[in-house]
């Protein structure tokens, strides 16, 4: 390894323990273990993290079109500040053309950061410590030069990143934190260009190898204390807020999805837990991002007996948008009931590659699936049963689609065995469905159509057993 590629990998190390330090100062540990989830070792696997064979790897492939980090920490002596407040990000601009692009934050703080390109689809990836993103409405919807558009947001407790979509796959020539400037704040600078062969080829080398470290065993994810069986205990009913965080799923006029689902999931949970019938999870109380496989992680953690995903839908066809509206409950097929089912799971299925996870689906995951193929019967008649309730409770309370009983290969409701539907709760695209479920008495009332429902289903499923 030449000494600049290795001055690099120790900066990397370095920006990285500066991110998990931040999160963990308190328990005096090291960051990674205390990341939670699955999580934990993804920055390490980028193409751009060090090698770990280190000679055997030509360090060209580390360089390009890979990141820079650069590790601007406070510099404030060690261990003097208790809760660190977040850095704020207040403005963003986007310069240059499409031979060269640059995009600046002006950030408050001095932040450490770590950028990665990526192909297929062709993003650019920067990650950074928690940070409060103070922008306009609508920053980042489309950009210029070599990014088509970027979003921004918490991707886990003490994470944030920044995500491009690039036009093509680019080089990052350069990504830096630089100040303080004489307004006295600091400059998030990444610069752009368009990816050559040779970058292309280079960074297929670094994925291989990297691809190659995150085949190995991975501890299993801890399980979270609940009891094996289910006898004797009261139903576990998993709510899941769709999105979150940099996920903003559909956006409305006014109102964005991943807000509208949590406000409806805290709905759920307060009427369904007063009943004390219920063991309520919810799978994001703030607005976080969660990914698919972390949404299943919990339910399956749980042991989950019902499992419910709320959602928002929208239309691109303005047309359509303003004569469809109303509620629509899906199902788990693997084959989609009909177009508009099919085109709704990719959408709901991109998200994670959206958000800049790889795409996951290994051998293990296959066996898995027969596994859970079997599981799934059972737990398909559930999920049905418990839509016609739902569908009933629904009518006569919020609007209701036309056929509004659909299924689709959704991956959330994957489940290792709980009945789960994804509920649609109506279509951001629409006008009176946008303002109806931004209102708190319309949540309200869908709350109240599916805890009545939840009843009406257990109260069948329990009786069935006897
Ligand atoms: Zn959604």
């Amino acid at each position: 390894m030449t000494a600049s590629a290795h001055r690099a990998a120790r900066l990397m190390l370095a920006a990285a323990i500066a991110v998990g330090l931040a999160a963990s100062a308190a328990h005096g540990q090291a960051g990674r273990e205390t990341t939670p989830g699955p999580w934990g070792g993804t920055l390490e696997v980028s193409p751009a993290s060090p090698p770990r064979t280190g000679p055997a790897r030509p360090p060209r492939g580390r360089e390009a079109p890979g990141a820079r980090p650069t590790a601007a920490a406070p510099r404030s002596p060690a261990g003097a500040q208790a809760a660190p407040t977040l850095a704020t990000v207040l403005a963003a601009e986007v310069s240059g053309d499409d031979r060269r692009t640059r995009l600046a934050f002006d950030v408050a703080a001095p932040v450490a950061i770590e950028a990665r390109s990526l192909a297929d689809p062709s993003r650019v990836i920067v990650d950074l410590p928690e940070v409060e993103f103070r922008l306009p409405t609508g920053t980042g919807q489309s950009a210029g030069g070599l990014i088509s558009r970027y979003r921004f947001g918490l991707i886990e407790a003490g994470r944030s990143r920044i995500v491009l979509d690039t036009m093509g796959t680019v080089r990052i020539v350069r990504a830096e934190v630089v100040g303080p400037l004489s307004t006295g704040r600091f400059r998030l600078e990444i610069d752009l260009a368009p990816a050559t062969a040779a970058d292309v080829a280079a960074w297929q080398l670094a994925e291989a190898a990297a691809r190659s470290v995150a085949a190995e065993p991975v501890p299993a994810t801890p399980a979270m204390g609940i009891p094996q069986g289910r006898a004797g205990r009261r139903p576990v009913v998993v709510v899941d807020a769709g999105h979150g965080g940099i996920d903003p799923g559909a956006e409305g006029a006014a109102a964005i999805e991943k807000h509208i689902v949590l406000d409806v999931a805290r709905h759920v949970e307060r009427v369904l837990s007063a009943t004390r019938r219920y063991e309520v999870v919810m799978t994001r109380t703030t607005d976080v991002f969660v990914s698919l496989d972390e949404r299943l992680r919990i339910s399956q953690a749980h042991h989950a007996d019902l499992f419910l995903s709320l959602h928002a839908d929208s239309l691109p066809s303005k047309e359509l948008a303003r004569s469809v509206r109303g509620a629509t409950v899906y199902t788990l097929a693997e084959q989609a009931s009909d177009d508009l089912a099919r085109r709704m799971a990719e959408k709901e299925n991109a998200v994670d590659l959206l958000a800049g996870l790889p795409l996951t689906g290994s051998g293990d995951d296959q066996v898995r699936a027969i596994l859970i193929d079997l599981l799934r019967r059972e737990s398909a008649t559930y999920s049905q049963d418990f839509r016609r309730h739902l569908l009933a409770e629904l009518r006569p309370r919020i609007a209701v689609a036309r056929e509004p009983a659909r299924s689709g290969p959704f991956k959330v409701l994957r489940q290792a065995g709980s009945p789960a539907v994804l509920i649609e709760l109506g279509y951001m695209s629409n006008a009176d469905d946008e303002r109806l479920m931004a209102t708190s008495a319309w949540q309200g009332k869908v709350a109240q159509a599916i805890a009545a429902a939840v009843d009406a289903h257990f109260h069948t499923r329990t009786a069935g057993k006897r």
